[in-house]
């Protein structure tokens, strides 16, 4: 680093998605909706009270996330990619509806990054006086830019800062429809925690292995995935379709406690089947906190053994953006589900 690196403003780029942080009421339809980027700014003035260079870009159309796609994610990775050597950080407005899904995908597609990308949104529009939009953009910016003593990132992840809270992407989960407090990582610790200081959790962030690797994107994402949620009374007729259905790839099944699912016998036999198929078949759970252990009861073990293979405490979110990613990676399922055990970004424990 040169002196000049470190006097110099940081600088962000602000991309804007959409989300009901920059929503405004439709008087006709009493329904909220997308407006102009250029008034959010005008809504949070402290921003300007940063030294920062604050550049913003805003997608076209600008969505509710209930309307999000992977060709987004394309976009943002290919926006970070262009615009990476011009920027300190990144943060993105967006829905909080999918931001964990985004999120997750997001950081699977961003290798070597060594800057900060730092998600968020807010529940209440930032037109509103109760908003809690401007805390959550003033304190994504201040982190976007954060640098340590060396000059470098301070969190060069993925993330989504919601109410005091930063938080892995990959490890976030929207818990909440109303509360402020909308987002939580229940499998790993908060990266920073927001108060009258920010304080950073360094020793669990995750800093590329090379500071000055080229940031890679992998774009080619393939979506033939299916989600299976276990519920008792779940009928053969539906767990066939889902699980043997031709145009899937991928099952990410959610199951009960620590990766528990029924052992009646044609559950099994579909379980088999579409694994004999080469299907990948993912066992996460549907508890908010810990990990699948097929390993501790006979039901779990059934599973294992028909050839289901572990997500640990992978969120469904980002089970879902990794298996895109891999799948993506690799035409060969085999090959596929041996990445599948890889801890790439910090989503999983093992
Ligand atoms: N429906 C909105 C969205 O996800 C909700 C929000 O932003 O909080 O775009």
């Amino acid at each position: 680093m040169t002196p000049s690196d470190s006097s110099r403003k940081a600088s962000l780029l602000l991309i804007y998605t959409g989300g009901t942080i920059g929503m405004r009421q439709d008087p006709s339809t009493q329904t909220l909706k997308p407006f102009d980027f250029s008034q959010i700014l005008e809504e949070v003035p402290e921003l300007r009270k940063f030294a920062y260079r604050i550049d913003s870009y805003t997608f076209d159309p600008i969505i509710d996330s209930s309307d999000v796609e992977p060709g987004l994610w394309q976009c943002l990775a290919e926006l970070i990619k262009d615009r990476y050597s011009m920027y300190d950080g990144f943060v993105i407005l967006h829905g909080t509806d999918t931001m964990a899904y985004s999120a997750s995908a997001l950081s699977f597609m961003l290798e070597n990054l060594a800057k900060p990308v730092i998600f968020t949104g807010s529940q209440l529009p930032i037109g509103i006086p109760r908003t809690d939009g401007r805390e959550n953009l003033v304190s994504a910016v201040e982190i976007a830019a954060a640098k340590d003593g060396q000059g470098r990132a301070v969190v060069p992840e993925v993330c989504i800062y919601f109410n005091n809270m930063l938080m892995r992407g990959n490890r976030a989960c929207k818990v909440s429809s109303d509360n402020f407090t909308a987002f939580r990582s229940m499998n790993f610790p908060p990266l920073a925690e927001a108060g009258i200081s920010i304080k950073y959790n360094t020793h669990l962030i995750i800093r590329p292995e090379d500071q000055d690797a080229d940031l890679i994107i992998h774009t080619r994402l393939d979506t033939r995935v299916s989600i299976l949620k276990i519920h008792p009374g779940i009928t053969p007729h539906v767990v066939r379709n889902i699980l043997c259905g031709e145009e899937t790839r991928a099952v990410i099944m959610e199951t009960y406690g620590c990766g528990n699912a029924p052992c009646k016998e044609w559950f099994l036999n579909l379980v088999r089947q579409a694994a004999a198929s080469g299907k990948i078949l993912m066992n996460v759970t549907q508890c908010l906190s810990g990990t699948v252990n097929m390993n501790l009861y006979s039901n779990g073990k059934a599973l294992l053994e028909a050839g289901v293979v572990s997500g640990y405490d992978c969120t469904t979110e980002s089970a879902l953006g990794k298996l895109f990613f891999i799948l993506g990676q690799t035409d060969d399922n085999m090959a596929a589900k041996e990445l599948l055990d890889k801890n790439f970004r910090g989503e999983i424990s093992k």
